[in-house]
């Protein structure tokens, strides 16, 4: 698979048949869990974009994964991230997706602008102008042609440590990211605050939700539910479940 003759980004060793075997099954059982989620609330699954969040595992599951099937996968760190789109980009076809679910820092928006599909976190209006600024230069660069998809990462428990955008200041970051060259405002992302159950907080992000959907028409897109959530995330009206521990197993633990 990697190409000896170039010194570009490359996956390594393919994975072991025993975790591709592995993988195979995680991501069969975790395909069946959205089904009947969307079958219980009415839904049709097709509508619901299963997104395999791959952080901190190898580039070579994430190839794995697209020879079963998958096409778009969440990463949250630089410079982890671009250089493991890279490699599977280079690895298989630059078509497959990868979108940012992690914290932006401001002096890393210009190298998520290059790789990055859509930005699943954008929190702080700083970090929508870095972003729309680095789309400029990946743009200049020939590193990525069309504009930036971004999403409103909303903060439900009141802790900024946590990210998000507290409620109060929804309105005036989506009209902020809405207002720049370069990214595109398609919707809203929420991470499950530890204070509520699943189907309480859910709930109140659906109403957050359709608040920033009446005022941008086209900001459709929720991303919600995780590997613990999704069913309550599914009722709720998600359209993008990021799913990691279910189908990668426990992240390896890394050192700083
Ligand atoms: C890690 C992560 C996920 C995946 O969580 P799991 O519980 O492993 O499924 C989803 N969303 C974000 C923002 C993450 O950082």
């Amino acid at each position: 698979m990697s190409d000896p003759g170039s010194d570009g980004p490359s996956v390594g060793d393919p994975a072991s048949p025993e975790r591709v075997a592995e993988l195979t099954d995680a991501l069969a059982a975790a395909r069946d869990r959205l089904t009947a989620a969307a079958h219980d609330a009415g839904r049709d699954p097709g509508e619901i974009e299963l997104l395999v969040v791959t952080k901190f595992h190898p580039a070579s599951d994430v190839v794995a994964l697209v020879d079963l099937g998958c096409r778009s996968f969440g990463e949250s760190r630089e410079p982890e991230a671009g250089r493991k789109a890279a490699a599977v980009r280079a690895a298989v076809d630059d078509t497959v997706r990868f979108d940012m679910i992690g914290t932006v820092q401001r002096r890393k928006a210009t190298s998520v602008a290059r790789w990055a599909d859509r930005v699943h976190s954008v929190d702080r209006e700083a970090v929508a102008d870095a972003l729309a600024r680095g789309v400029d230069v990946a743009r200049e660069d020939g590193d990525r042609e069309g504009p930036l998809d971004v999403l409103v990462q909303i903060n439900l428990d009141g802790d900024p440590d946590r990210g998000g955008v507290v409620l109060d200041d929804l309105d005036a970051l989506a009209d902020h990211v809405a207002g720049l060259d370069g990214l595109r405002l398609r919707g809203s992302m929420v991470i499950a605050p530890q204070s509520h159950t699943p189907a309480r907080w859910m709930e109140q992000a659906a109403v957050a939700h359709a608040r920033l959907v009446s005022a941008h028409r086209d900001a459709t897109e929720f991303s919600a539910g995780m590997s613990g959530d999704l069913e309550d995330a599914v009722r709720h009206g998600s359209t993008c479940v990021r799913v990691g521990t279910a189908i990668l197993g426990e992240r390896p633990l890394r050192s700083p």
